[in-house]
C-alpha cells in the first residue's frame, strides 16, 4: 500500500528552511552542491532526500522544473560505494535528450568523486562505445529504455549488479510505449535493488507498475493549494535559456519601474545578471546566500532609499525582504512551485501601489506557467520582446521626461555661458543643443539602425544556463535549436555568399520556414543553398554568387511568416 505524505506549503511564512546540509548527504556531494550554486532543496527534494537516504522505495510527483533530478541523484549518489567500478544505479529516462540531462546533472553533482563515472545510453548512436563504458566499471547508467533492452538482448547480465533503479519522468516514458521495454529491464534487475519513480502526473499505469515493482513504497506529491493574489498586472514572455539575459535587457528599457527585484535560482545568475544590468548603467546589486548579513542590510537600505533600483536574488536571499518602493517582480528563473510565485511577486504592489510582476518561461516551463495560472485563477498575459523600434521610443521617452522639468526650470539657467559658448565655438544655439544632446546620450543609440546594431547576437551565457544548455545533446543536428546561435561563422562554402534578413526567432523564423520560401519562390534546388544561421533578430542563409542579383530580384517581394523577408548580401567587417 501506498503511504500519502502529501505536502502543502504555507505561503507568506518563512518556516523551517530546510538546509542541504541537514539532509545526511555525503560530503562530496555536499561540496558538489555548493559549486553547483544551488542554495537550498526545493521542496520535492526536501522530502525525497531524506526517504531515498534511508533507503525506502518511492514515488515522487511534482511539476516539471521543480528539481526532481537532483532529488534522485544527490541521495543515490551519496549511497553508492565510488570504491566499485561496477553498474550500481540504473536511471531510465523517457528521450535521448533528456536521458543527457540526467547524465550530466549526475557528472556535476560527482564532480568531486572523481572514481564514479556515468554512462549515457540511448539509440542512434554507436552500441560498442556504450557498452565498452558500462564493461569499464560507469557506476551510473543513464539510459533510454529502448537502446537499454538492444542491450540486454545481447548481454542479459548488464545490470545484474544494479541496486537502485530509477524511473524518471514516468508519464512520459509509458507515453512514448515503453511499458512492455519496462518490463523486460525490470526482469533483467536484481530483486534486492531500491526503486524510486519520478513522474508529473500518476495515471493508473503508473500506479500499477509502482504496485508491482516498488516495495511499500513511500508517496511523496508537491501538491499546490489555490492561491490568492493581490491585483498585480501579470505578463510572461517566452524565451530559450540563453537568451535570458537579452531579454532582461530588452524588457528593462520598455519597463516603467521604480524598483524592481529579479529572482533567480543560483547565487551564480545573480552575480552574472548583476553584472550584465550594472554594465548597462542600471544601478544594481546581487543579493544571495554567500552576502553577509550587514552587506545585505545595506543593499536593502539602498533599494529603500534609491540608491539601488535593482537587486538581483535567489529565494533564500530575499526571504523577509519588503521594500514598499518596489514596483517590479521579474522571475528571470521560474519558482519551483505557484507558492513560490505567489510569494515572490507579493513583494510588488505594496501599500496600494501598482504593481506589476514579469515571469520568463522556457520551453520546458510551460506546464508550470499552466499550474500557475490554474492554481492563482488568473491568466499571466503572454508579450513578446521589444524590438528595435518599441525601444528607441521608450528611450526618446525617457530622456524627454529627463529634460522635460530642466526646460522649465527657471532657476538653474546659466545664459552666460550659452552665450560665451556660442561665440567660443562660433556656431548656433541649434548646432550647440546638438553637441549637447549627442554628449547626454553617449553610450545609448537614439536612432533605429543604432538600436538595432546594439542587439546583442550573442548574450553573456550565465552560468545556469550553460548548465542547461550543456545538458541538451552536444551533437544535435536540429536546425532551429537554440544551440546554433553560439556556433561561430564558419567559413563559407564554395562559390556561396552570406545573404541577411532581419527576420530571427523572435519573429517566429525556423530554419525551415527560410528555406522553404528561398526555394519556392527563388527556384532554387536544396543544394543551392548553403548553411541556414538563424539569429535572435536576423538570419543568415548561403546562396550562390552566380545570379545573386537576379535571385534577390525574384525574393523581393517574399514574405515569412507573414513578414518581408527582405534578403540582403551581407559582408563581414
Ligand atoms: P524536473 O526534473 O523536476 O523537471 P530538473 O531536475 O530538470 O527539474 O531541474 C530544473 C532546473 O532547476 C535545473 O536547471 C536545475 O539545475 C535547477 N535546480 C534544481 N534544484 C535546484 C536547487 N535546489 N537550487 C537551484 N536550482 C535548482
Ligand atoms: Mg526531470
Amino acid at each position: 500500500m501506498t503511504q500519502e505524505i502529501s505536502t502543502t506549503l504555507d505561503v507568506g511564512t518563512t518556516a523551517e528552511m530546510t538546509n542541504f546540509s541537514t539532509l545526511g548527504l555525503h560530503p562530496s556531494v555536499l561540496a558538489a552542491i555548493t559549486a553547483v550554486g544551488y542554495e537550498e532543496p526545493s521542496p520535492i527534494q526536501t522530502k525525497s532526500i531524506p526517504l531515498i537516504m534511508a533507503g525506502h522505495d518511492m514515488i515522487g510527483q511534482a511539476q516539471t522544473g521543480t528539481g526532481k533530478t537532483a532529488a534522485f541523484a544527490l541521495p543515490i549518489l551519496s549511497r553508492i560505494d565510488a570504491s566499485r567500478r561496477e553498474a550500481q544505479v540504473l536511471v531510465l529516462a523517457p528521450t535521448r535528450e533528456l536521458a543527457l540531462q540526467v547524465a550530466t546533472a549526475f557528472e556535476s553533482f560527482a564532480a568531486q568523486m572523481p572514481s564514479v563515472n556515468v554512462v549515457a545510453i540511448y539509440g542512434g548512436a554507436p552500441m560498442g562505445p556504450q557498452l565498452k563504458a558500462i564493461r569499464n566499471g560507469a557506476q551510473v547508467i543513464v539510459a533510454t529504455p529502448g537502446r537499454l533492452v538492444d542491450h540486454l538482448s545481447r548481454n542479459g547480465g548488464l545490470l545484474s549488479t544494479v541496486k537502485f533503479l530509477v524511473l524518471d519522468e514516468a508519464d512520459e516514458m509509458l507515453k512514448l510505449g515503453f511499458m512492455d521495454d519496462l518490463e523486460v529491464i525490470f526482469n533483467a534487475m536484481p530483486d534486492e535493488r531500491q526503486t524510486v519513480l519520478f513522474s508529473a502526473t500518476l495515471p493508473a499505469s503508473i500506479r500499477g507498475i509502482a504496485e508491482k515493482h516498488l516495495r511499500n513504497p513511500q508517496h511523496v506529491k508537491i501538491a499546490s493549494k489555490t492561491q490568492t493574489v493581490a491585483r498585480i498586472e501579470q505578463a510572461h514572455l517566452m524565451v530559450h535559456a540563453d537568451q535570458k539575459i537579452n531579454a532582461v535587457l530588452r524588457l528593462l528599457e520598455v519597463e516603467d519601474f521604480d524598483a524592481m527585484i529579479g529572482f533567480v535560482r543560483t547565487k551564480q545568475a545573480t552575480l552574472d545578471i548583476a553584472a550584465a544590468l550594472e554594465a548597462k548603467g542600471y544601478k544594481v546589486a546581487a543579493l544571495n546566500g554567500d552576502i553577509a548579513q550587514n552587506q545585505r542590510e545595506r543593499v536593502i537600505d539602498s533599494l529603500k532609499d534609491g540608491r539601488l533600483n535593482i537587486v538581483i536574488a535567489t529565494d533564500v536571499a530575499a526571504r523577509g525582504l519588503d521594500v514598499p518602493r518596489i514596483t517590479h517582480v521579474f522571475n528571470i528563473d521560474m519558482p519551483y512551485d505557484p507558492e513560490s510565485y505567489v510569494h515572490r511577486i507579493g513583494r510588488t504592489g505594496r501599500a496600494g501601489r501598482d504593481g506589476r510582476a514579469l515571469l520568463l518561461v522556457t520551453p520546458r516551463e510551460r506546464r508550470m506557467l499552466q499550474v500557475i495560472e490554474r492554481v492563482t485563477g488568473q491568466k499571466v498575459a503572454e508579450i513578446s520582446l521589444p524590438d528595435a523600434k518599441v525601444i528607441l521610443q521608450a528611450r526618446i521617452r525617457r530622456l524627454t521626461q529627463d529634460l522635460a522639468p530642466r526646460v522649465k526650470d527657471k532657476e538653474n539657467k546659466n545664459p552666460e555661458l550659452l552665450a560665451h559658448l556660442t561665440t567660443e565655438l562660433n556656431c548656433s544655439v541649434e548646432d550647440l543643443a546638438l553637441a549637447l544632446l549627442a554628449k547626454t546620450t553617449e553610450g545609448q543609440a537614439f536612432t533605429l539602425a543604432g538600436v538595432e546594431r546594439e542587439q546583442p547576437v550573442l548574450a553573456p551565457r550565465s552560468r545556469d544556463d550553460r548548465a542547461e544548455r550543456g545538458s541538451r545533446p552536444a551533437r544535435d543536428g536540429g536546425r532551429d535549436s537554440g544551440s546554433r546561435e553560439r556556433r561561430e561563422p564558419l567559413a563559407l562554402s564554395e562559390g556561396k555568399v552570406r545573404c541577411r534578413t532581419a527576420l530571427g526567432t523572435r519573429d517566429g523564423i525556423a530554419a525551415r520556414n527560410l528555406l522553404g520560401a528561398i526555394l519556392n519562390e527563388g527556384g532554387l534546388t536544396r543544394d543551392a543553398i548553403g548553411r541556414i544561421q538563424i539569429r535572435e533578430s536576423f538570419s543568415l542563409v548561403e546562396l550562390p554568387e552566380e545570379g545573386l542579383e537576379r535571385l534577390l530580384g525574384k525574393l523581393k517581394d517574399t514574405r515569412v511568416g507573414g513578414k518581408a523577408l527582405k534578403l540582403r548580401r551581407y559582408r563581414e567587417d
